[in-house]
């Protein structure tokens, strides 16, 4: 069993269904926290403050960053949006792993800052059109908003090559098991242990499957395409 917890990093354009598939994997391995980021965006419809994030003021996210309690912290669509030091090495030091649910700059950051502990997942969207559709049937957000969150939703596509695994999430249940996989293998090895009842070695193959289908391919593809 491994001593030290890791990072979960998992970055998508808003509307690739990252929010599904990490909470699914939290729901079902209780090794992992999440980590609740604060932000000084709204609060949506149906989100809970201190579980979904940290809904703070802008004053109060001064201070935060004043007192140096952030492990990164970057403005996303206008607002700002930070990751606390204090229970990502509270996780770790348990034995515990922890999942991020951030931009490009914040998986950078944390990686460069937990260089040995992190891993980075960039989960992807079939197409384009599904991703703008996906944008707007989210009916919280104004148009303008929508607009600006497509816009970002490329330029986060152009960082997928800073990720160690690229998940296509076409059908949630094989982009889950891939993402599952990920963890699994990460979290115990490729090999079979006897302490460890999981089939290590097929979950390893199910990894890297998805690395042989060439993902990145697939981003490339997105991008040109997005102009
Ligand atoms: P949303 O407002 O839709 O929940 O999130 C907008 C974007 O902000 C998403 O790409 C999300 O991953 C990112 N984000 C959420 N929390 C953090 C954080 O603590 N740090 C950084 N850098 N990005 C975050």
């Amino acid at each position: 069993m491994s001593t030290r917890g890791f990072l979960l990093i998992v970055s998508s354009p808003s509307g690739a269904g990252k929010t599904t598939l990490t909470r699914r994997l939290l729901r079902e391995h209780d090794t992992i926290d999440f980590s609740v980021s604060y932000t000084t965006r709204p609060q949506r419809p149906g989100e809970r403050d201190g579980v979904d994030y940290h809904f703070i003021d802008n004053a109060s996210f001064d201070r935060m960053v004043e007192d140096g309690e952030f492990a990164e912290w970057f403005v996303v669509h206008g607002n700002r949006y930070g990751t606390a030091k204090a229970p990502i090495e509270a996780s770790l030091a348990a034995g515990r792993d922890m999942i991020f649910d951030v931009d490009f700059q914040g998986a950078r950051a944390l990686a460069g800052a937990w260089p040995a502990d992190s891993l980075r997942v960039f989960i992807l969207p079939p197409d384009l059109a599904t991703l703008a559709s996906r944008l707007r049937s989210r009916a919280t957000d104004a148009a303008d908003v929508i607009e600006r969150r497509l816009r970002k939703a490329i330029e986060e596509l152009g960082h997928f090559g800073e990720y160690d695994h690229l998940i296509v999430n076409a059908e949630l249940e094989p982009a889950y098991q891939v993402l599952r996989a990920v963890y699994l293998t990460r979290r115990y090895g490729d090999v079979a242990r006897p302490d460890v009842a999981l089939p290590l070695p097929a979950l390893a193959a199910a990894r890297d499957a998805n690395t042989a289908s060439d993902p990145a391919a697939h981003a490339r593809r997105l991008i040109a395409t997005a102009g």
